[in-house]
């Protein structure tokens, strides 16, 4: 549009309907866009302190903020020219200098916090730079500069943003209650607080000390704000990938909760909240937890900030991701995988008050050679007392393990004298000293510990009973092996398919169109299973062969609850597929309830068990064991 010609000394005519509002006015509509209550002062004003290198901040605050933020700092300071310019629309020192650091803001955004809050509230800033004798202070009210004079201050920032929202009356009403107001302020002291553990934070209400962090790391910090307990119950995450990196921790199932898990996401050193993430994070407990429970985490993303969404606003929390879904399976798998390396088996302290010193594994040469043990492994302590007539039913047990590797029935146990040295070959690493143990343990290299089940009992063809230093054990046997299978089947889903032992007469299938479908792409997965099926055209399937150890089972009933299991989970990925298949396949083959033990099947389950990467749950996140404390048991006496 062209100027008016009658308007050349701009003065506004009558026709004239477009004029430029007064900055104040300008300012208090970009306020009410930035600074909607008490925690968005607190938010922007610590950012600021962040940014400006502060070691040390201090939040106080009178009536949840109504009537007074104080955010001090030690931070570097202004000079009287940038006090003066720092509440200037736009006015900011960061593009340049930290263009990354808070690259997810749009650029609109920046420069806008201190005069919007200057719009709406009397502002008192108080700051020098070691470099400067004399500091500045600033009185603003209302976008209006009060007073400028030079002052004796610390070095750092001193703001004070008294009487929030005094000129606009109806934002006031907007506020809630105090508590409300106050609970506000923690969650986003709680959120800068956990990206930056090297700054120490503290929050003061009405002169009450509500938060008080001092300079720590990353896991100090998390149990600074929410516990001791909370500290202990977390796992260590870190993968990188080209798209993103990921790091933080996660809870262990026993940290789940009902309600108040503490949950947070940050992407690039900021806060977001991401439902469709935090899905994916859950997703990871799926079998672990109850599915109305929540674990608590604190990951850290980092991403390519051309990745995200740009286009976001400085009080929203949601962020948009270029590749959510690859993300979300990164992050499943990731959280998956730690809970399964972090084997939850260590809290269990294993018997060891019997066993002589366990030789220290050394590098040298000197590295000692492990005691022989010879070993009678049909013996079996159990069978006098139980009646000459006992004869235990076959249960093809041992069969489940035929073929499959780091089986280990039949290996060498010692069952009688616990006094007698114990299956070092077992425990301590190899005698060769570069090759890696063959089988996964109980503990962990740096946790390595001696343990034995030499005292193992079935109780009522249920329960394996069995001695910690704690307490008694017991497992229970069908979840137990429920376990070992899973993992097994798993393991050959992905890898190398299982044995399969020719039928005599093919059983037959009869599918639907949908089941057809979809058995046509099984096949190759339950040949891995080690079901030999073909498709006879019709909706017919021939199941030819079928794995070891399931006798007594019925193959066609086995074949369609597998198959039902995957379509269950037909749009799911791949994985999970595999999992619900692997899951039917281990709930029907695992020995049931009343399958009498041998001892040696015993001492090979529990090992078995241990020997998983997540012994203490079912997949479908049933404990497989228990422990009775001494001291419970010991109260049962009283
Ligand atoms: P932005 O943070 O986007 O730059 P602000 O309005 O929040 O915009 O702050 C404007 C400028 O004021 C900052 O760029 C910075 O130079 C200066 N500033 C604000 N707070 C502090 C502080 N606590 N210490 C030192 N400088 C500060
Ligand atoms: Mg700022």
């Amino acid at each position: 549009m062209s100027p008016s010609k009658n308007n050349v000394n701009n003065i506004p005519m009558a026709e004239d309907l477009i004029h430029l509002l007064p900055d104040s006015v300008a300012n208090q509509i970009a306020a009410g866009e930035v600074i909607q209550r008490p925690a968005s002062v607190v938010k922007e004003l610590v950012e600021n302190s962040v940014d400006a290198g502060a070691t040390t901040i201090q939040v106080r605050l009178t009536d949840a903020g109504r009537t007074n933020i104080q955010v001090i700092d030690n931070g570097k300071g202004m000079s009287e020219t940038d006090a003066r310019m720092s509440f200037e629309r736009h006015a900011t020192s960061k593009i340049r200098e930290s263009a990354d650091l808070f690259s997810l803001y749009t650029f609109g955004f920046r420069g806008e916090a201190l005069p919007s809050i200057a719009a709406v509230a009397q502002v008192e800033l108080r700051t020098r730079r070691a470099e400067d004798e004399l500091g500045t202070v600033l009185h603003i009210a209302g976008s209006r500069l009060e007073s400028q004079e030079a002052d004796i201050c610390p070095v750092g920032t001193n703001f004070q943003v008294k009487n929030l929202f005094f000129n606009v009356p109806a934002r006031r009403k907007f506020l809630k209650s105090n508590q409300t107001e106050l609970n506000n302020v923690l969650a986003e002291m709680e959120r800068i607080a956990l990206v930056y553990p090297e700054i120490a934070f503290s929050l003061y209400h009405n002169e009450v000390e509500l938060m008080n962090v001092p300079q720590a790391t990353m896991r100090q910090r998390i149990q600074h704000l929410f516990g001791k307990k909370l500290g202990q119950e977390l796992l260590t995450i870190d993968v990188d990938t080209s798209l993103v990196k990921v790091s933080g921790c996660v809870g262990t199932p026993e940290s789940a909760r009902k309600k108040g898990a503490h949950c947070f996401f940050f992407v690039n050193g900021r806060y977001m909240r991401h439902p469709y993430f935090h899905k994916a994070v859950m997703e990871a407990y799926a079998h672990l937890i109850p599915q109305s429970e929540q674990v608590p985490y604190f990951l850290y993303f980092n991403v390519d900030p051309s990745r995200i969404d740009v286009n976001i606003h400085p009080t929203k929390t949601e962020i948009k991701f270029e590749d959510e879904q690859a993300i979300w399976q990164i992050l499943m798998a990731a959280v998956r995988e730690v809970l399964g390396r972090s084997n939850m088996a260590p809290t269990i302290d294993f018997d060891v008050a019997d066993c002589p010193d366990i030789p220290v594994y050394t590098t040298g040469d000197n590295y000692p050679t492990p005691p022989q043990v010879s070993v009678d492994t049909s013996y079996n302590p159990f069978t006098q007392s139980r009646g000459s007539d006992y004869k235990r039913p076959a249960t093809h047990w041992e069969d489940l393990y035929g073929g499959v590797e780091g089986s280990t029935v039949g290996r060498e146990i010692r069952f009688d004298a616990p006094e007698e040295p114990m299956p070092w070959d077992d425990i301590t690493p190899s005698t060769s000293h570069d090759a890696a143990p063959e089988e996964p343990h109980l503990f962990s290299s740096d946790t390595e510990s001696p343990y034995t089940f030499t005292d193992c009992y079935q109780y009522k063809g249920r329960y394996i009973v069995s001695s910690t230093p704690s307490g008694l054990m017991l497992i229970d046997q069908h979840r137990a092996h429920t376990r070992i299978l899973f993992d097994r089947y798993l393991k050959q889903l992905a890898e190398q398919p299982a044995a399969t032992q020719g039928m005599l007469f093919p059983e037959m299938v009869e599918c639907s169109v949908a089941q057809s479908a979809m058995m046509e792409t099984l096949l190759d997965d339950f040949l891995h299973l080690g079901f030999d099926i073909s498709n006879m055209g019709g909706g017919s399937f021939a199941i030819q062969g079928i794995p070891e150890g399931i006798a007594g089972l019925s193959p066609t009933r086995l074949v369609t609850d597998i198959l039902s299991s995957a379509m269950d989970k037909g749009s799911m990925p791949r994985a999970e597929i595999h999992r619900s298949m692997a899951l039917t396949m281990a709930r029907s083959a695992a020995l049931v309830v009343g399958e009498v033990l041998s001892l040696a099947e015993m001492i090979t389950l529990v090992d078995d068990l241990f020997a998983t990467e997540l012994p203490a749950y079912t997949p479908d996140g049933k404990k497989t064991y228990v422990i009775i404390e001494d001291a419970e048991l010991d109260k049962l006496f009283h």
